[in-house]
């Protein structure tokens, strides 16, 4: 089983996952929990392209897609015979505009059995994020949570078009992580 791991930065997209991983362990289940961002740095620091790994996305796309195409071909190595959790991102924010997570080339490589995108209410992700939030109105900040929340799932339908994997919708509330936790780990037995 090969699923993919999505939500935009403080949807708690990480913390819930490992949470799952830890319940389905008890019942013999076990998933290795792969980042699709460190192995591109990875590849991208011996290539010596970006010292950060936050630099990436500032890169060029065309680099960026080159980095992209050869971490799913190692992932997809190193995933063969095992249950394999991917976490990355339905779409990167660059200078350029989004970049496609998963786009085509990367869905033939990986061969999803299931999409997962975690979400939360935009309000909740602004208050995870911002400690500081003098440099933008709250309104302003929620509304491109909300808007980059609805691109992702549209994105997401186009992937399993793609690919045939099924995408599931975890949301994942304040203090509710045990309970996003729980139905994630259901869907992945
Ligand atoms: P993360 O730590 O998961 O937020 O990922 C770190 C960085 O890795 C992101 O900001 C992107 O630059 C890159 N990255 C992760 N997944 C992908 C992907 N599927 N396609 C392109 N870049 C990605
Ligand atoms: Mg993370």
């Amino acid at each position: 089983m090969l699923a993919i791991l999505t939500g935009i930065p403080g949807t708690g997209k990480t913390t819930v996952a490992k949470m799952a991983l830890e319940i389905l362990k008890q019942s013999n289940v076990n998933y290795e929990l792969v980042n699709f961002g460190d192995i591109m740095f990875e590849i991208a620091r011996s290539k010596n392209l970006v010292e950060q790994r936050d630099n990436m996305r500032k890169l060029k796309p065309e680099v960026q897609k080159e980095l992209q195409k050869k971490a799913a071909r190692k992932i997809s190595r190193m995933s063969s015979g095992k249950n394999i959790m991917v976490d990355t991102h339905c779409t990167i924010s660059t200078p350029k505009g989004y970049l496609p997570g998963l786009p085509k080339w990367v869905l033939d490589e990986l061969t999803p059995d299931i999409f997962m995108i975690v979400e939360a209410e935009p309000k909740e992700i602004a208050m995870r994020r911002y400690s500081d939030k003098t440099r933008k109105r709250d309104s302003e900040i929620t509304e491109e949570i909300r808007m980059h929340q609805e691109l992702n799932r549209s994105i997401a339908m186009v992937y399993s078009a793609f690919s045939g994997c099924t995408v599931k919708i975890v949301q994942n509330h304040q203090g509710k992580a045990e309970e996003a936790a729980r139905g994630m780990s259901k869907i992945l037995r």
